[in-house]
C-alpha cells in the first residue's frame, strides 16, 4: 500500500484561513495545525485559535451578508482557505429557522419559539457541517481516506463528502442501526463497515486503528481531525443569530452526543460577541439528552464536574454515547450560563416527533424529539423562561429513524366506494 505524506504538525505552511494554531483547552499550550487532537503537554483537547484582529466589524457583517447562502458565508470565522466555497464540497447550511408559533401555542411559550431544523442539509443531518470542515482540513493536510466512528448520520455524511471530493471514504459504525441511516451511508459508495458493539466500542476500535499501520495515513473526521471538525457547530450559532437579525436568543435548546456540538455553539456565540456583530447579552444553554443515555444530565444533576460512563439504551441512537468526551465542558457551559442539561424517556421522545410534526409539519429523527421533549419539561419544571425567547434544534430527519414512530399510519382501509368511506366515519 502507497505511504502518503502528511504535513508534520510543524509544517505552519498549511492555509486555513484565520486558523493561526491549536491551542490546548486545559492548559493552553499551543502547537502550530496539524492533524493531531491531544495536547503533548497535559493530554487535553487541542482547539483552534484563530486570529480575527484584521476584521472591522461592519465590513465583516456585509462580507457574510453578501456570502452564498450555506456555511461558507461565515469562512472568514472557519478553519479553511478563503476560495473555500470554489472547491467541491457538500455546501451545508443555511437551514431555516422556523418560527414555530403553533407549537408555542401548545407548550404555553409567549417569548417567540424557533426550530433551527438541520435535517435541510445535503444528507439530513448537521453533520455536514463539520464534515465540510474535516475535509478542507484533510486536503490541507495530504490525507486521500476519510474516516470515523458514527452513531449514523456522520457515516452518511461523510461518504457523501468524499464522494464529491474525490476522496476515499472507509467509516465504522454499530451493526445495528437503523435500516435509514446504514443505507444512507453506504449508498455513496464508501466502504461501510458494522461493529459487533457501540458506539463507544466504535469509538475505541478507531483508536486503535489510527495508531496501527492500517490507518495512520487515514484522515478520521472525528479523532485527528476533531479540531477542525468541530469547528463547524459555530455556524448553528453563527446562522441562528444572523437569521434573528443579528441578535442572541434568550434561550437554546441544545443535543447531546459527545457534547461538541454544545460547546462550539457556545464559542460561536462568544465569538460573534467578541467580534461586535452581535449585542452582548445573557443567553442560556440548555442539553437534551434521552433517559437511556443521560450520562451529562445525571452528572448535571448530581452536580458532578465528571460525567460518570453508561451503556446506552435508547431509541435515539445518533445521540447514544456512553462516555462523551465533551461532557465536562457541556457541564461546565451550562453552569455558567444558568441553563440545565435534562433527560426524557424514549416514550416522551416519540410524543415530541409527533408533537412537532402535527404542530409545525416538521419530521424530526429520534434526536429532535428530545430537544423538543426536553423543551417541554423545562418549561414544566419551570427552567426555561416561557415569556423569553427560545431556539430549538432539529439535528436530523425523521425519515432516517422511522421505527421510532412504527405503527403511525393509515387511518383507515376502504374499499374504493363512497358507502365505504362513510361508513369509515371519516365524512
Ligand atoms: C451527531 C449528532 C448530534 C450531536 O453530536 P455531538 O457529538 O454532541 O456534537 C446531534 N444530533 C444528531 C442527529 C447527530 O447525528
Ligand atoms: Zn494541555
Amino acid at each position: 500500500m502507497a505511504v502518503q505524506t502528511v504535513a508534520s504538525t510543524t509544517d505552519s505552511a498549511v492555509d486555513l484561513g484565520p486558523a493561526a494554531a491549536l491551542s490546548c483547552r486545559e492548559c493552553g499550550h499551543r502547537v502550530p495545525l496539524g492533524p493531531v487532537f491531544a495536547c503533548e503537554e497535559c493530554f487535553g483537547p487541542l482547539e483552534i485559535a484563530y486570529d480575527f484582529s484584521a476584521y472591522d466589524t461592519e465590513e465583516l457583517r456585509k462580507r457574510i451578508e453578501a456570502g452564498p447562502a450555506n456555511i461558507w458565508r461565515y469562512a472568514p470565522l472557519l478553519p479553511v482557505p478563503a476560495d473555500v466555497a470554489t472547491k467541491p464540497n457538500m455546501n451545508p447550511g443555511w437551514t431555516k429557522l422556523v418560527k414555530a408559533d403553533n407549537l408555542a401555542r401548545e407548550l404555553g411559550v409567549t417569548g417567540g419559539l424557533y426550530v433551527k431544523d438541520d435535517s435541510g442539509n445535503p444528507t439530513h443531518s448537521f453533520k455536514d457541517r463539520v464534515v465540510a470542515q474535516a475535509v478542507e482540513a484533510a486536503r490541507a493536510f495530504g490525507y486521500t481516506t476519510l474516516s470515523c466512528s458514527s452513531t449514523g448520520n456522520l457515516a452518511g455524511a461523510v461518504g457523501a463528502a468524499a464522494a464529491r471530493a474525490g476522496l476515499r471514504s472507509c467509516v465504522f459504525i454499530p451493526h445495528d442501526l437503523e435500516q435509514g441511516k446504514v443505507v444512507m451511508a453506504a449508498i455513496y459508495g464508501g466502504e461501510l463497515v458494522g461493529i459487533e458493539g457501540n458506539y463507544d466500542d466504535v469509538n475505541r476500535f478507531c483508536s486503535e486503528l489510527i495508531g496501527d499501520s492500517a490507518g495512520e495515513s487515514w484522515g478520521f473526521v472525528n479523532v485527528n481531525l476533531r479540531p477542525y471538525y468541530a469547528e463547524g457547530s459555530k455556524t448553528l450559532a453563527y446562522e441562528i443569530c444572523e437569521q434573528l437579525g443579528w441578535r442572541i436568543p434568550d434561550q437554546l435548546v441544545i443535543p447531546i452526543a459527545s457534547g461538541s456540538q454544545l460547546t462550539k455553539i457556545d464559542k460561536g456565540l462568544q465569538e460573534l460577541i467578541k467580534l461586535g456583530l452581535v449585542e452582548d447579552r445573557p443567553y442560556k444553554i440548555f442539553g437534551a439528552q434521552a433517559e437511556g443515555c443521560s450520562p451529562v444530565s445525571v452528572a448535571y444533576k448530581a452536580g458532578h464536574d465528571v460525567v460518570r460512563p453508561q451503556k446506552p439504551n435508547t431509541i435515539a441512537k445518533s445521540l447514544a454515547i456512553g462516555n462523551p468526551a465533551d461532557g465536562p465542558y457541556v457541564l461546565d457551559i451550562a453552569r455558567r450560563t444558568g441553563g440545565a442539561v435534562e433527560d426524557v424517556t424514549d416514550e416522551q421522545v416519540v410524543d415530541a416527533i409527533k408533537l412537532l410534526a402535527r404542530t409545525e409539519g416538521i419530521f424530526a429523527e429520534t434526536a429532535g424529539g428530545v430537544t423538543v421533549g426536553v423543551t417541554k419539561k423545562l418549561i414544566e419544571n419551570g427552567l426555561i423562561d416561557p415569556a423569553k425567547s427560545v431556539v430549538v434544534l432539529n439535528t436530523g430527519d425523521g425519515l432516517k429513524t422511522l421505527d421510532a414512530v412504527a405503527g403511525t399510519g393509515l387511518t383507515a382501509t376502504i374499499r374504493p366506494n363512497l358507502e365505504s368511506f362513510r361508513e369509515a366515519g371519516l365524512a
